[in-house]
């Protein structure tokens, strides 16, 4: 089957022919029908994080199930459905207390060293991103990874309930539990940061602050439900002019969505008193954030991470899909444009310079 392939860090994905196994008993074979290009894989192309090369990159998929292995019982073919990159063994306490985010042996639903690869080239195993590896034509996954959804959802809007969709809204809804009347702020307004806005709104929250340097962003923040845009580049600070907004010392909740130190220390300087802030956006590992203490313990601040939403993909994934179906999640305007398999690059070149929301790869 045709895949995108990265081959070497730095350089562009290239379009190959790559042999795909036959499924394992709890395996699932999926036709995809759409594949969203994330940020994070952007990051994965540029950095070495350390994946094995080669590596198929995309994990945001929606597609049909083709066949299935002897003992899957959660999907049939035919069946519509969306990737769960949050591998989880679902026998470790994290995964029984249903915090699958933390699973302590996500490998357990992976192949194991001595197994055949599920990809290969030549004869050399390709590494799946996040076990599921979705610039691809199929994708080869455990059961684990996939939830159904309802047939009547398009799948470029599905996909995108894969990642971008869980992690922002997910941070708002499983992580910081916002109320209606909590005054929010979220700082980078790209695919996931326009999921925070709206899962804010969502909330009932009274403020809804959109930060951003690009003007175009701040814009769809508005369709989003941010109640209030500001651009940092346009103000002598950023943190009077959130304390304006609201009103009082800063924010119930600041999210950062964009994954630099500068925007983590912002983060915290527009929380207010007895807020908290989330750590969102993906980080260089070994990435620090210049915080002293007094930043946190004199406003009794709290700073977290959330990892992928904190999300219960067989819960939040239908979820989501409901909302979508009855008009109250935007998805539509996350879809910048479709493309195809050959110009996922083009694509993110233009994810890169910040043009697109969301670029998503179809397939017929
Ligand atoms: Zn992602
Ligand atoms: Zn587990």
């Amino acid at each position: 089957m045709r895949a995108a392939v990265m081959v070497e860090v730095g350089k562009p994905l290239e379009i190959r022919e790559i042999e795909l196994d036959e499924p394992m008993p709890r395996e699932v074979v999926v036709k995809v029908k759409a594949s969203g290009l994330c940020h994070s894989d952007l990051h994965t192309m540029n950095t070495d994080f350390g994946w094995p090369l080669p590596l198929v990159l995309g994990h945001e998929v929606a597609g049909v199930v083709e066949s299935t292995g002897a003992d899957v019982t959660g999907v049939k073919a035919g069946d519509h459905v969306v990737a769960n990159l949050i591998s989880s063994c679902g026998a470790c306490a994290d995964c029984v207390l249903g915090v699958p985010t933390n699973c302590a042996n996500p490998g357990a639903i992976r192949r194991g060293p001595n197994e055949r690869p599920r990809y290969s080239l030549d004869g050399k195993t390709v590494t799946q991103i996040g076990d599921i590896g979705g610039f691809a034509e199929k994708i080869l996954v455990h059961e684990r990874n996939l939830v159904p959804v309802d047939k009547a959802l398009p799948f470029d809007r599905a996909a995108l309930l894969g990642c971008g969709v869980i992690t922002g809204v997910g941070a708002v809804k499983n992580a910081a539990r916002v109320k209606f009347g909590d005054t929010v702020a979220v700082i980078g307004c790209g695919g996931v940061g326009l999921n925070v806005v709206q899962g804010a709104a969502i909330s009932g929250a009274s403020h809804v602050i959109a930060i951003d340097l690009q003007p175009a962003k701040l814009e769809l923040a508005r369709t989003f439900g941010a109640t209030e845009v500001v651009n940092p580049a346009e103000e002598a600070d950023l943190a009077d002019r959130v304390r304006e907004i609201v009103g009082k010392g800063g924010v119930d909740y600041a999210f950062e969505v964009v994954g630099l130190p500068q925007t983590v220390r912002q983060a915290t300087d527009i929380t207010g008193r007895g807020g908290s802030t989330y750590v969102v956006g993906k980080m260089k590992p070994g990435t620090g954030a210049a915080l002293t203490a007094d930043d946190l313990l004199r406003g009794n601040k709290k700073l977290s991470g959330v990892f992928m939403g904190a999300t219960v993909a067989e819960i939040d994934i239908p979820l989501y899909a409901r909302l979508y179906r009855q008009g109250r999640l935007n998805l539509d305007d996350l879809v910048s444009e479709t493309i195809t398999l050959d110009q996922v690059n083009d694509g993110y070149a233009k994810l890169g310079k910040g043009e697109t929301a969301r670029s998503v790869v179809v397939f017929d």
